[in-house]
């Protein structure tokens, strides 16, 4: 079967007691068994029919194939959120005194994630250039844990070559370790990138339109006692599994994905060539243009269809403030991939607790504006967003 077929046709575990279509909202925290034997093979995970919603519920565990299945994976681990996903996934590889080598071009609370939090537990961010391999295997050493990217980062839309880290991590045995939120699981083959885990926030493209929060860790079986603390450790410990109500909505979401993706990424590039001609727009970022720096990469690794993230700039910060506030339709918020049409000024936003200097180390231009494209006629969105600017560079 093909994705789109999967994504809706992927079996329950067992069959449904009435034969309901959709997958049951299993909204009980515990479940029953029959006799002390069965509950104590439960329970020491001898089977794995599950005891406690806080570990296991099949609502979840029917999202988590379903993923499993798209993505080719061996193991799929859905949490509440998708910073919960990738704190469970570095907090199952990395050990006091060890280091985590990235890039400083990270979402923002990823990044806070390894250079404060994880700071205190003894762990250390060696943050690079991760498009120069060279950088990279001089950033790796014995103790470096794991290495971490991101597809396409978040504003800079930086596209890394993958296989170029993957060869280095395999060199040194350490996983390579993508989030990959921007890109979904259904463009790519993960594993054959040489990606040994994928990180997804599911509240993007997977949730269906903004209706949940949600992350999963798609694993691909090669590392596995870093797979046995996921699903044991981190799961059973830090209490961050994702709830039922949540895995029902991105099941919704799942059989959606790929009409939404196409539509989004098509809507986004008819935007971004539409953009680069617009007066006042001093540079276009999107990886779908001919005229983007990782083009032909991102062609490569990922496909034709390049996302619905749109970044612009504009000729100051003071006109991104003027865009901002001459819009009429495209919402003012943060997320992406709602399925309505979103804006932010990140530089003052998502980025604004950072010092200037941190900004600038990130490359987060405070003459940047982000878009999320949506399910709206794109002819409207442009229309919108083309008045917007006139309106910010008269
Ligand atoms: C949104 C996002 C996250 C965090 O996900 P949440 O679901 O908000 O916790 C992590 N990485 C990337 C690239 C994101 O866009």
């Amino acid at each position: 079967m093909k994705e789109t077929t999967k994504a809706i046709h992927t079996p329950y575990q067992r069959r449904d007691a009435f034969d309901a279509l959709q997958m049951p909202v299993y909204h009980t925290m515990a479940f029953e068994f029959d006799n002390a034997d069965v509950m104590a093979d439960a329970f020491c995970g001898r089977t794995n029919a599950p005891d406690y919603s806080r570990v296991l519920n099949p609502t979840v565990t029917h999202f988590e194939e379903i993923i499993a299945s798209l993505a080719g994976a061996k193991e799929v681990s859905a949490f509440t959120s998708g910073m919960a996903a990738i704190s469970a996934m570095l907090l199952s590889t990395v050990r006091a005194g060890q280091n985590v080598v990235s890039s400083r071009h990270m979402f923002g609370n990823t990044y806070l994630l390894i250079t404060n939090t994880l700071r205190r537990f003894g762990v250390e961010a060696r943050l690079t250039d991760l498009t120069d391999a060279h950088l990279v295997e001089q950033a790796v050493d014995e103790n470096t844990a794991c290495i971490f990217l991101e597809s396409v980062t978040n504003p800079q839309t930086e596209v890394v070559d993958v296989r170029e880290l993957a060869r280095i991590a395999k060199a040194h045995n350490i996983p390579l370790i993508a989030d990959t939120t921007m890109i979904p699981f259904t463009q790519f083959d993960g594993e054959a990138l040489g990606l040994d885990f994928q990180v997804v926030s599911s509240t993007k493209y997977i949730s269906g339109g903004a209706t949940s929060l949600g992350g999963v860790i798609i694993d691909y079986g090669h590392f596995p006692e870093i797979s046995r603390l996921i699903k044991k450790d981190a799961v059973f410990n830090l209490g961050g599994y994702m709830t039922p109500h949540a895995a029902y909505m991105q099941t919704l979401g799942l059989e959606t994905l790929q009409v939404r993706y196409d539509r989004q990424a098509d809507s986004a590039l008819k935007i971004a060539r539409m953009l680069e001609k617009v007066p006042g727009v001093v540079e276009v970022g999107y990886p779908g243009l001919d005229s983007h720096p990782y083009h032909d990469l991102f062609k490569e690794l990922y496909g034709e269809k390049a996302g619905a993230m749109v970044t612009f700039d504009l000729p100051s910060e003071e006109a991104c403030y003027r865009f901002i506030n001459a819009l009429k339709m495209v919402h003012r918020a943060t997320n992406l991939f709602d399925n309505r049409s979103l804006a932010i000024h990140p530089a003052s936003t998502i980025f604004g607790p950072l010092t200037p200097e941190e900004r600038e180390a990130m490359d987060v231009k405070p003459t940047t504006i982000r878009l999320s494209i949506g399910l709206e006629d794109p002819e409207d969105i442009f229309e919108d967003l083309n008045q917007a600017i006139a309106a910010a560079t008269a």
